[in-house]
């Protein structure tokens, strides 16, 4: 609670809007995002560097700054976007990046969303649901890689009930491989009600997360003809009757490729305000997933974000909501990852497999008939450290403010002086400390620990630099899960 208010009177500062921001009700006006993109159009360098210096002294940017940053076409002006998001990326959040696994648990569904090789009508998708035993080996082959951080994801369908969803949930936290544990689960599952979403908080979720796809409601109706998600509205709501049950970390996102990508980015701002303006407390991360290729979906969805914008897109919303994760999956290829690494991204998934079973089966190469659409980076975990240890990035697995009850994590970063340095940096360490002990070869575990020395040296206050060099001491010796 104390965080709330503290977000709440040192952040939010109201923004009037043609729909008022109530729980439960629309707020987003279609028309009003387009009027704030076409009164921006074609701004000067001028405009744009004051935009970006209010960004950059942690100002948090309104809907009509954000429209002026997506209307930048100048190549001065793009240019100097990317390197003020690479400089905000750096200077708060520094190198670390946290990573995770998706862990599919069926594909039972029965929407009709066009672009998704798991709907409905798709005769051609080979339908499965993991049984107990099946979840508890997928959870094990990803506790042997390392991993401690997982997201669950479901197709749309009865059997797949708050109370099964809570199942599965407390199901991964108790399989134990070893020393190997999952220590946060969090869910992307179809919106439920405000009961539903007590019972899922029951289990001990860490994030819920689901993508709004499209906010444009024509465009909606467009790609979900059938089912139940077919409802915009109740999907729009899901997170304010999270928020009622008691989930205050969630996670919104928009599938690109849907609209236009300018539209989205307001729309996922716009997103951010209302949830602040009702609940005092923004979304822990946003997705921007672009859609990919999958089972039986002929046509290119008209709107393909390109990769100069899609790097454009991730800048901006760095520097309109600094305070908010950035996901980016393994739908991208490597190169690419890298790249918006740098402008912003901060939270990655590594050695995903998103053929149900996948994860403790050794299916040669992907079978698109299995899966929701195709994985452009399909380097096992082990690879994906080994590229960021190279590039100097920390590879975190970072569960503590979840753990000690401190929601809102992002938010601390980016607003508590000294708590990146108190509690992340020592804390992502830590963790990738006993990642390299106890799952890295040994070429790996050398470079890691040079890479962890190199940034213990950095930590120039002495009391936290002797307990984080008497915490990894511990972590050699064997401690695991030692936390700040
Ligand atoms: N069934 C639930 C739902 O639709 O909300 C759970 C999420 S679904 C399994 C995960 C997400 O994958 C969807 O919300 C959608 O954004 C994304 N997705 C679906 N088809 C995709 C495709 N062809 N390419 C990229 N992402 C896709
Ligand atoms: Fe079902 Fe979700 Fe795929 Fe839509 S996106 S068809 S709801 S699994």
């Amino acid at each position: 609670m104390r965080l709330i208010f503290f977000y709440r009177n040192m952040i939010f500062h109201p923004q009037s809007y043609t729909l008022a921001d109530r729980p439960g009700e629309p707020f987003i006006d279609p028309a009003e995002i387009e009027q704030m993109l076409a009164e921006t159009a074609s701004p000067s360098l001028e405009q744009v560097r004051q935009v970006i210096a209010r960004s950059l002294g942690r100002e948090r940017l309104s809907l009509r700054d954000t429209a002026v940053l997506l209307n930048a076409e100048e190549p001065a002006a793009r240019a100097l976007i990317l390197e003020s998001a690479r400089q905000l990326k750096q200077q708060i959040y520094g190198n670390r990046i946290v990573l995770f696994a998706p862990l599919y648990i069926g594909n039972r569904c029965i929407n009709h969303c066009a672009y998704c090789g798991f709907r409905a009508g798709n005769r051609a998708a080979i339908r499965h649901t993991l049984s107990d035993g099946e979840i508890a080996r997928e959870t094990r082959a990803l506790e042997a890689s390392g991993h401690k951080r997982l997201i669950l994801v479901y197709g749309e369908h009865p059997a797949y009930s708050p109370e099964y969803i809570a199942h599965t949930v407390q199901l991964v936290y108790g399989t134990k491989n070893g020393s190997g544990e999952i220590r946060r689960v969090n869910i992307n599952a179809a919106p439920l009600s405000v009961e539903g979403f007590r019972t899922v908080r029951r289990a001990g979720i860490g994030t819920y997360q689901i993508f709004q796809e499209t906010y444009h409601p024509e465009a909606y109706a467009r790609f979900h003809p059938a089912g139940p998600k077919r409802d915009y509205l109740y999907r729009l709501t899901a997170f304010d009757r999270a928020m009622e049950a008691g989930i205050d970390d969630v996670g919104i996102g928009a599938l690109l490729g849907l609209y236009d990508w300018r539209f989205e980015v307001m729309a996922l701002v716009r997103h951010t305000n209302h949830l602040e303006a009702c609940f005092g407390v923004g979304p822990h991360t946003i997705s921007f997933p672009r859609v990919k290729n999958a089972s039986e979906v002929d046509s290119r969805p008209e709107h393909l974000v390109s990769d100069d914008d899609f790097i454009r897109l991730v800048a901006i919303l760095r520097l309109a909501v600094p305070y908010t994760g950035l996901i980016l999956t393994a739908r991208e290829p490597a190169a690419l990852r890298d790249r918006l690494i740098e402008y912003g991204v901060s939270q990655i998934d590594g050695g995903t497999k998103l053929e149900i079973g996948g994860y403790s089966s050794d299916a040669p190469e992907q079978n698109l008939h299995r899966e929701q659409f195709q994985l452009n980076d399909e380097r096992p975990l082990s690879e994906v450290i080994r590229s960021l240890i190279e590039r100097g990035r920390i590879p975190s697995f970072c569960t503590a403010c979840y753990r000690k009850g401190r929601t809102g994590e992002h938010f601390m970063e980016f607003s508590v002086n000294g708590f990146i340095k108190r509690f992340c940096t020592p804390n992502a360490l830590l963790t990738f400390a006993e990642y390299l002990e106890n799952y890295a070869d040994p070429a790996t575990r050398q470079k890691g620990w040079q890479l962890i020395e190199a940034e213990v040296e950095k930590q120039t206050e002495a009391t936290i630099n002797t307990a984080l060099r008497d915490r990894l001491t511990r972590i050699q010796s064997g401690e695991k899960d030692n936390l700040f």
